[in-house]
């Protein structure tokens, strides 16, 4: 990591001593503005074909994921939850089969297996990532539910992938499929290799706010393996290999032709952008220290605990998620200061109501639990300046001396 790019401290503002202004969580109109024309321009070109659905702008912005991500083949589709059902799908899981994920993800990671006829079995988190511990998962394969398990679906989550190396391992020795949900990863790499390289399949997310985003809804499958892209460009258009001829119960999954030139032209940049969010979480790294607030520890005592990356990972930050004993109380002082923060994930899958027929309870997952109860997410992104991240961690510094 460079510390080139870093903007000049604005000295005027500091030298007043003044407070800045609001941090917003995410503002995209810093990254659509000087994109404005080349987006305008690819969103013309579709208009001018008429091809809104699938089509030419969707299968350039496939070919250029592909080499992008150095796979055989990727498949566009309407969402990210979409992705992972068509991932499961074409993998051919469903009834009677168990897949293991994670209990502090987004929703949809448990849902998609449901959606495909599977049933989810979850095992708990890695404390200092917070992705799924493959220990944990070991420990489930070992278990009663264990023999009904064809799929592992780990979680590359707030942008780190998750220990690749063991999960590799668990997928060869017990013959299991692995399919990643890469939603929050896209140029995340473990020990070079990028997510959506590494499973069987892998699906991502471009819903506005990931950090490689469409203008509305759209996602995408990569695998290396030709069979399961066939599958899913199958799937996504009902079931269809010949037109009205329907093989399998399939789905309307497709991506739309103004989200496929939206981004084409943002891959583009997504490199540059993930270097700028590297610099911009080495930067809170050092604020952070220097204000004696970070912790060593795995959980938090008075100060706030850090995120890092884990040797051989390549971490592209969509997020940057502290820990904090009072997060709630944190939460609220940055707002009224209007710094902008967010919780990744409240609640635990497992405790969802919707979830409640998995047969867990509170105590099942214990890291799960705490991490829900700790985490706050702090404003992250390619264009957030030295001023704001010094603002963040001013009010943090505040909110933690004696006056609380
Ligand atoms: C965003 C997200 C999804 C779902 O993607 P959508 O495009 O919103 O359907 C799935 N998994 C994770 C981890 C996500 O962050």
């Amino acid at each position: 990591m460079t510390t080139t790019g870093f903007k000049p401290k604005d000295a005027v503002g500091q030298a007043a001593g003044q407070a800045f202004g609001p941090v917003p969580m995410l503002d995209l109109a810093r990254q659509y503005a000087p994109l404005r024309a080349e987006l305008l321009a690819a969103l013309e070109g579709v208009l001018d074909q008429r091809q809104f659905i699938l089509g030419e702008a969707v299968s350039a912005f496939e070919r250029a994921a592909e080499a992008h991500l150095g796979v055989a083949a990727a498949v566009g589709c309407s969402s990210g939850t979409d992705a992972l059902w068509l991932a499961l799908a074409a993998a051919e899981i469903g009834p009677g089969m168990a897949v293991v994920t994670t209990p502090f993800s987004f929703f949809a990671s448990v849902s998609a297996i449901h959606r495909s006829g599977a049933r989810a079995v979850l095992a708990d988190i890695d404390p200092v990532t917070f992705n799924l511990s493959p220990t944990a998962v070991e420990a489930v394969l070992d278990g009663p539910d264990g023999r009904a398990v064809r799929a592992l679906l780990p979680v590359h989550l707030y942008g780190q992938c998750v220990d690749w190396t063991a999960f590799a391992q668990l997928g060869a020795d017990r013959g299991l499929t692995l399919i990643e949900d890469a939603a929050q990863a896209w140029g995340a790499r473990w020990q070079g290799a990028p997510a959506g390289a590494l499973g069987d399949a892998a699906a991502f997310s471009f819903y506005p706010t990931k950090n490689l985003s469409a203008a509305g809804d759209a996602g995408l499958v990569t695998t290396n393996r030709p069979e399961l892209a066939e599958r899913a460009s199958m799937l996504r258009q009902h079931g269809m290999r010949v037109r009205y001829h329907h093989d399998e119960l399939g789905w309307n999954a497709r991506m739309d032709g103004f989200q496929g030139a939206i981004l084409g032209v943002k891959l583009k940049y997504i490199a540059g952008w993930n270097d700028l969010r590297r610099a911009a979480a080495m930067r809170y790294e050092t604020l952070f220290r220097a204000a004696g607030l970070a912790e060593d520890g795995i959980y938090p005592e008075h100060g706030v605990v850090l995120p890092s990356e884990v040797p051989g990972s390549y971490h592209v930050w969509h997020q940057y998620v502290i820990r904090c004993g009072r997060r709630d109380a944190l939460r609220e002082f940055l707002s009224a200061r209007q710094i902008g923060s967010e919780i990744y994930y409240p609640v635990p899958l497992h405790r969802q109501k919707a979830l409640a027929a998995l047969g867990y309870s509170e105590g099942s997952f214990p890291e799960a639990e705490r991490a829900a109860r700790e985490v706050l997410a702090l404003p992250i992104y390619p264009e957030i300046t030295v001023e704001e991240q010094e603002t963040v961690v001013a009010a943090i510094a505040d909110f933690l001396g004696d006056k609380n």
